[in-house]
């Protein structure tokens, strides 16, 4: 599916709704993955804030250059009955297997109670399961932007 944006809002309300269409899948007794690949500035992080805001995050999203993973509590009621964590993982800084490993990322991605986003996900590709949904980011124009979902 492909999905043309013209503005950061735009993007936020489509992570939102993204959110409340999930919990209605069966996905469920395992982590959910999503990974967000794509131009830098293609919108990532944006998309995450309302992803987040659906999940009941209240903490603020921001681009997770410096801090790799991020981890909030999820407050939605509805989503508390399946996840408690939500995890913010940003690999724009990972290069060898090793970094991998010492972010105990493999533990993340297999813990049924977590929603894990990750941000560079083409770093990691070999660790992510067949079901991680991957959502890919172009720039268009000034604030355009287009988004691609795939399951696998
Ligand atoms: P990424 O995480 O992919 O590097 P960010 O979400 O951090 O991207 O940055 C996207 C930038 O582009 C933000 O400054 C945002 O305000 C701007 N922008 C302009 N139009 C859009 C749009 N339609 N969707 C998302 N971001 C947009
Ligand atoms: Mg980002």
């Amino acid at each position: 599916m492909e999905i043309l944006t013209k503005s950061p809002g735009q993007t936020k309300k489509i992570g939102e709704v993204l959110a409340k269409e999930i919990l209605k899948t069966k996905l469920f007794g395992k982590a959910l993955i999503i990974a967000l690949e794509g131009d830098l500035g293609g919108g990532k992080t944006t998309f995450l804030q309302g992803f987040a805001k659906g999940l009941g995050i209240r903490e603020k999203i921001l681009s997770p250059t410096f801090v790799i993973v991020k981890k909030s509590k999820i407050q939605s009621a509805i989503w508390r009955t399946k996840f408690k964590n939500f995890y913010h993982i940003d690999c724009y800084r990972i290069e060898k297997p090793r970094d991998v490993s010492s972010l105990r990322l493999r533990e993340i991605i297999s813990n049924s109670q977590n929603v894990v986003a990750i941000e560079w996900s083409n770093r990691i590709r070999k660790i992510l399961p067949k079901r991680t949904l991957t959502l890919k980011f172009y720039f268009v124009g000034k604030n355009k932007r287009k988004i691609l979902i795939k399951n696998g």
